[in-house]
């Protein structure tokens, strides 16, 4: 019985292939950082800034121009999110409006990029790790047959290379690795929102625009968009952007004791964060689990009480200004990257923490009265 021959693969980019990681002249012709703007509803999330702020400078490693890729609606206000690129240091805008493009949607999105990829050939192209930006990056990445570095920690530039060398967690997040796309261009990866710094923005810098066409009408797209409707309980819990955080983890004991953790986040006016196995024992929800698999956080203030500070916590909150760790166990990993430490029972501590502080709120108040 014969079988039936295997299906064509899809034509590739030749270099690379077998033991050759040189790029063809073709690729070498890529120059130029990108970062895809995420928007909704009139708003750029704000990783794009922290991308924007990072191609910068890896730009000027490179030298060469970084510059904002913005898709939408013709009445979405297009322009003034290049203006605010161009303030956070983008050096050039490149603009598609079309009515399909109004609202996210995989097709026309992906269509869109991968255009403008082929058309204007970008060295690297950065997204957000958000659920559109990592939707989006998967579909663009397997278009262009190109690599794609998800979730990275780390970006920076290959010195003998000139490559970008993205790093992530691997192995459950007990390593690091750093990846290469040596022979193929575009060069991506994701960031998760706050693991890059906000850059400052400056309103006097100034860049160019270009628009280009999509070329796609509403019948040739599978998905259609019907209606937006809001998830009741999306941004209820906005930890990433969050300045003061009270973290809980196992040694809270229970559900109950948990409540000490809610008490001293709500006088601090902060939000409530937890590991792991809180949020998989039910105790919150899983949007406050901050970590490798949960949420990075860059709070000024970040309070962890009965948390080990296993490296996959670590990873989520490592970034915060000021790290307060309160632990039965004067050996406990945490007091290896917190900044200040209190050996003792959370139970008696958090409680403590929430008088003194409210003392001390309600003095301020009477003083400013
Ligand atoms: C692939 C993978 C992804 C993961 N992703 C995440 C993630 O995103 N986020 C995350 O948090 N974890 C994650 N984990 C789990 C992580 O490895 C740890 O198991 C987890 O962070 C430990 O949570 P914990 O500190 O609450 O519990 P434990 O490790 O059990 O630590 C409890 C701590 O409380 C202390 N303690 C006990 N009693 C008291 C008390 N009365 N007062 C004060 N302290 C007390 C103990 O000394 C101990 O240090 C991941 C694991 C894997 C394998």
């Amino acid at each position: 019985m014969s079988q039936a021959p295997a299906p064509a693969a899809p034509a590739r980019p030749t270099a690379g292939r077998g033991r050759n990681l040189e790029l063809s002249e073709e690729l070498k012709a890529y120059k130029g950082v990108w970062v895809f703007i995420e928007h909704d509803r009139g708003h750029v999330h704000s990783v794009s800034w922290e991308l924007v702020g990072e191609a910068r400078k890896l730009a000027d490693q490179l030298g060469c121009p970084v510059s904002a890729i913005i898709l939408g609606g013709a009445d979405e206000g297009l322009e003034k999110f290049a203006a605010e690129a161009f303030s956070f240091g983008a050096d050039h805008a490149y603009l598609m409006q079309d009515p399909v493009l109004k609202g996210y949607r995989n097709e026309p999105f992906t269509k869109g990029l991968t255009d403008l990829v082929n058309k204007y050939k970008p060295e690297i192209l950065l997204l957000g790790a958000t659920s559109q930006g990592r939707d989006l990056a998967g579909s663009v990445a397997t278009t262009l047959l190109t690599g794609l570095t998800a979730d990275c920690t780390e970006l920076r530039i290959d010195p003998n290379t000139k490559a970008l060398a993205a790093t992530r967690p691997t192995f459950g997040g007990s390593l690091y690795c750093t990846i290469m796309t040596l022979a193929y261009r575009p060069q991506m990866a994701t960031v998760r929102p706050r693991v890059m710094e906000m850059p400052r923005a400056d309103a006097t810098r100034t860049g160019t625009s270009s628009y280009d066409t999509l070329g796609l009408v509403e019948t040739q797209i599978v998905t259609k968009l019907l209606d937006f409707i809001a998830d009741a309980h999306s941004n209820k819990i906005n930890l990433p952007y969050a300045d003061v955080i009270v973290s809980g983890g196992k040694g809270m004991k229970t559900p109950e004791n948990f409540k000490l953790v809610f008490e001293l986040a709500r006088v601090l006016g902060g939000e409530v964060g937890a590991t792991r196995p809180c949020v998989q024992a039910g105790w919150v929800e899983a949007d406050r689990q901050v970590g490798q698999t949960g949420k990075t956080v860059r709070p000024k203030l970040y309070i962890a009480a009965g948390i080990s500070g296993a490296v996959q916590h670590r990873v989520g909150c490592e970034a915060a200004d000021v790290i307060v760790a309160i632990n039965t166990d004067v050996n406990a990993p945490i007091f290896d990257f917190a900044h200040y430490g209190i050996v003792g029972n959370a139970m008696q501590v958090l409680p403590a923490l929430t008088q003194a502080f409210a003392a001390h709120l309600a003095l301020r108040m009477r003083q400013v009265a």
